[in-house]
């Protein structure tokens, strides 16, 4: 579905990215753990084209390949974009609209799909996430586990092949953080493609195909989350683990 390789980037003289490999393939679930600073943010935002990596080749099937060293233009990166949809940690919902209207911004005025078509599966999907009763309200009125599952909803109108969550709980109450796990294991059994960046270690066994733990811009150590969780190979992975658990 997805493959990056050997994706760099710097922020100034703070080398972020060294040398990223990630694949992703149809149906599974990608997590990234490590610790605060280590780069998993950038990663993902470098697979929406949110970041441009100064060096490495990111392809989306059926898509091409873009290769970051030779400074693609703006159309390809707004490709890769379109290809995938982000859930924030803060849900970057818009204030002044109605929970409706922050759903079907994206499809209808962005993607310029029929509104009645755009609404209607909008309002399917709050009702999957409980939620059907609070299309008229405005985001402020919400809890920030019901504003969040309002982010995952507006991801999931876009119709992306990729859905990508950047630490989706962590702003959130501990009281409110299961309900939105819930709504992303999920999505994750429906057979979505996904990466995830999170904290959250349980999930993480639960939920993912492949866990990748990232220290410093590198991929310290991946495998099945039995192999990184339980049998974890590197120090500096043992060393996380310990310190989170
Ligand atoms: P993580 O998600 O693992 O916490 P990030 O990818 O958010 O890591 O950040 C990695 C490093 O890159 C941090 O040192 C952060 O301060 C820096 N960084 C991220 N984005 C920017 C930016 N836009 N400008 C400058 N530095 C940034």
């Amino acid at each position: 579905m997805l493959t990056a390789r050997g994706l760099h980037k710097s922020f100034g003289s703070n080398e972020v990215l060294r040398g990223i490999d990630l694949t992703l393939h149809r149906g599974e679930v990608v997590v990234l753990i490590g610790p605060s600073g280590s780069g998993k943010t950038t990663v993902l935002r470098s697979l929406n084209g949110l970041e441009t990596p100064d060096a490495g080749v990111i392809s989306v099937e059926g898509g091409p390949e873009i290769d970051f060293a030779t400074r693609p233009a703006q159309k390809e990166r707004f490709a890769l974009r379109d290809r995938s949809a982000m859930v924030f940690q803060h849900h970057n919902l818009f204030p002044h609209f109605t929970v409706l209207e922050n759903v079907i911004e994206g499809p209808w005025r962005v993607q310029g799909r029929p509104k009645d078509e755009v609404v209607a599966e909008a309002l399917a999907l709050l009702d999957r996430v409980g939620l059907s009763d609070k299309a008229d309200a405005r985001p402020h009125q919400l809890s920030g586990g019901q504003q969040q599952r309002v982010g995952i909803v507006r991801a999931l109108a876009l119709k992306p092949d990729l859905l990508l969550f950047d630490e989706p709980t962590s702003a959130l109450d501990p009281e409110l953080v299961g309900d939105v796990l819930v709504v992303i294991k999920e999505l994750a059994d429906e057979g979505w493609t996904m990466a995830v960046v999170t904290h959250e270690l349980s999930f993480a066994r639960e939920a993912a195909d492949h866990v990748l733990f990232m220290d410093g811009g590198v991929v310290v150590e991946q495998g099945t989350p039995e192999q990184v969780f339980t049998a974890p190979q590197h120090e500096r992975t043992q060393r996380f683990l310990t310190r989170i658990l």
